[in-house]
C-alpha cells in the first residue's frame, strides 16, 4: 500500500447523515459506513476529530416527536436526552471494531478566556494522542443565543482551527459545490477547486435549514470553509451518503500535493473523469506565509462574539496593521457602536478619513477592548495622557493592546476589504 503522509483531519457529520429524514430513524447502515472510514483513518495514521450533530433529532425520535418545538427549553431537553443516545449509538459501533472515542461538548462561553481555549484545544490534542477519536458537539442543553456557535458547519471550522487541521471534511447531501442548484437548474456547474471564495460566483439558495432535520445548508458551509482556510485548513465538500469518499480524497490529495493551482485543477479535473476519485469540492487553505499562524489571533477573530464597533479611519487602520503594529490609542477612534464592558471583544470598521460618513464604515477585524463602551465614548479623540483626567483612572494607554488586535488575512489575490465586513 502506498505510505501515507499522517494528517489531522475533521469530519463534519450533518444530522441528516445520521437520521432518516421522515422516519427519524437513525441510519445505522450509513453510520456504519461513517465508523468503518473513520478507523480506516485512524488505522492508517491520521488524527481524526469529529464533529457531530444529531443530538436533538435523536431526543425527538425518543419522545415520539415529529416537529422540532420552538421553545429553546423544550429543543434543550431533547438535546438532552438525544445526545446520551447519540454518543452510546456512535460507542456500539466503534467498539466493534475496538476503536475508543471520547466525547466533548462545547459552547462559545467554554472559549470565552483564552486560557480556557486553548485548554480545550490540549484537551482535544491529548485524546487524539492518546488513539482515542474525539466527537465534537454543541453543548445545546446549557446554550442560549448568545453563546452559541449557532450551527455545527461553524464549529466544526473553529475546531479544524483550534486543533490545526490539515483536512475539515463538510459532509453533505450533494457531491460538490455548483455554481447554482443542480436540483432546480440542469446547467449548474461543479467547482472543484476554489483558491480564493471571494471571487466565487454562486447561489447558494439553501439558506438556512439545508434539510428537515438539520441546520446547515450551503451559506454556512461557504462561512465555515472561509473560516477554515484563512487558517490554513484545506476544506473538503463531498457526499455523506458515500463516506468512504474521504479515503478516496484524502489519497488523492497526498498524490497531488505542493503543485501549482491550474495544475491542481487539471490533475483533479482527469482524476475525477477517470473515476480515480470521487466528484467533490476543495477550498485550498491560505499558503503557510498568508494563514492565520497564532491561535490567539483565530481566538480573537472567530472564537468570541463581538458585542459592538468601533470606527477609526483608515491611516489608523494602516498603522494597526503594518509590520511593526502600534496599539489602539484613543486618538484613533472616531466613533463607538454599540453597549460593552471592559475585556469584551469589539469589531473594528474603518471609513477613509476621520470626516467620513460613519455609515460607510467598513469591517476589517476584532479587538479587546480595555475600556466600556461608555468610557471610550468619553476618551475618543483624546491623547493617552488625558484619560486620567477624564475618567479619573487610567488602565490603560490603549484602547485596545496590540496583542488584543486581530485581523483577518488577506489573500494574495484579494483587494476588496470589504469583503470580510459580512463574515465575522
Ligand atoms: N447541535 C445540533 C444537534 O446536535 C445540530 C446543529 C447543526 O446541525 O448544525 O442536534
Amino acid at each position: 500500500m502506498e505510505q501515507q503522509n499522517s494528517y489531522t483531519i475533521v469530519v463534519k457529520l450533518g444530522t441528516s447523515s445520521l437520521v432518516d429524514e421522515v422516519t427519524r430513524e437513525p441510519r445505522i447502515a450509513n453510520m456504519s459506513l461513517i465508523v468503518e472510514t473513520i478507523v480506516k483513518l485512524r488505522r492508517q495514521g491520521h488524527r481524526i476529530v469529529v464533529v457531530s450533530s444529531g443530538a436533538i433529532a435523536f431526543g425527538m425520535k425518543r419522545m415520539g416527536l415529529n416537529d422540532k418545538p420552538t421553545k429553546l427549553a423544550a429543543v434543550q431537553a431533547l438535546a438532552s436526552i438525544g445526545q446520551g443516545r447519540l454518543f452510546a449509538l456512535f460507542d456500539d459501533m466503534f467498539r466493534q471494531l475496538n476503536q475508543p472515542i471520547a466525547q466533548i461538548l462545547i459552547t462559545r462561553n467554554d472559549i470565552m478566556d483564552f486560557t480556557q481555549y486553548k485548554n480545550a484545544t490540549n484537551t482535544i490534542n491529548e485524546l487524539m494522542s492518546m488513539g482515542t477519536i474525539p466527537i465534537v458537539n454543541e453543548n445545546d442543553t446549557l446554550s442560549v443565543a448568545e453563546i452559541k456557535f449557532g450551527d455545527n458547519d461553524t464549529l466544526s471550522a473553529i475546531t479544524a482551527g483550534m486543533v490545526h487541521a490539515d483536512y475539515l471534511f463538510l459532509m453533505t447531501d450533494v457531491q460538490c459545490l455548483y455554481t447554482d442548484n443542480p436540483r432546480t437548474n440542469p446547467e449548474a456547474q461543479p467547482i472543484l477547486i476554489v483558491d480564493n471564495i471571494d471571487d466565487l460566483n454562486v447561489k447558494t439558495d439553501t439558506e438556512g435549514a439545508g434539510s428537515q432535520v438539520g441546520t446547515g445548508g450551503m451559506t454556512t458551509k461557504l462561512i465555515a470553509a472561509e473560516l477554515a482556510t484563512n487558517v490554513g485548513v484545506t476544506t473538503i465538500i463531498t457526499l455523506s451518503s458515500q463516506p468512504h469518499y474521504i479515503l478516496d480524497i484524502v489519497s488523492n490529495i497526498q498524490s497531488h500535493d505542493d503543485v501549482p493551482i491550474e495544475t491542481q485543477r487539471e490533475n483533479l479535473s482527469k482524476d475525477i473523469s477517470n473515476g480515480k476519485v470521487p466528484l467533490h469540492t476543495r477550498f485550498l487553505g491560505l499558503p503557510r506565509d498568508t494563514k492565520i499562524k497564532s491561535d490567539k489571533r483565530f481566538w480573537l477573530l472567530h472564537g468570541l462574539k463581538t458585542k459592538g464597533s468601533l470606527i477609526i479611519d483608515n491611516g489608523c487602520y494602516e498603522a494597526l496593521t503594518r509590520r511593526n503594529r502600534a496599539g489602539l490609542l484613543p486618538a484613533g477612534v472616531i466613533h463607538v457602536e454599540g453597549s460593552f464592558h471592559e475585556s469584551e471583544c469589539v469589531s473594528i470598521k474603518v471609513v477613509p478619513t476621520k470626516t467620513s460618513n460613519i455609515d460607510s464604515a467598513v469591517k476589517v477585524g476584532h479587538c479587546r477592548v480595555n475600556y466600556s463602551s461608555t468610557e471610550i465614548n468619553l476618551i475618543k479623540g483624546l491623547k493617552s495622557s488625558e484619560i486620567e483626567s477624564t475618567l479619573g483612572f487610567a488602565d490603560s494607554e490603549y484602547v485596545a493592546h496590540r496583542d488584543n488586535l486581530a485581523f483577518p488575512p488577506v489573500n494574495p489575490s484579494q483587494t476588496d476589504l470589504s469583503a470580510f465586513n459580512t463574515k465575522v
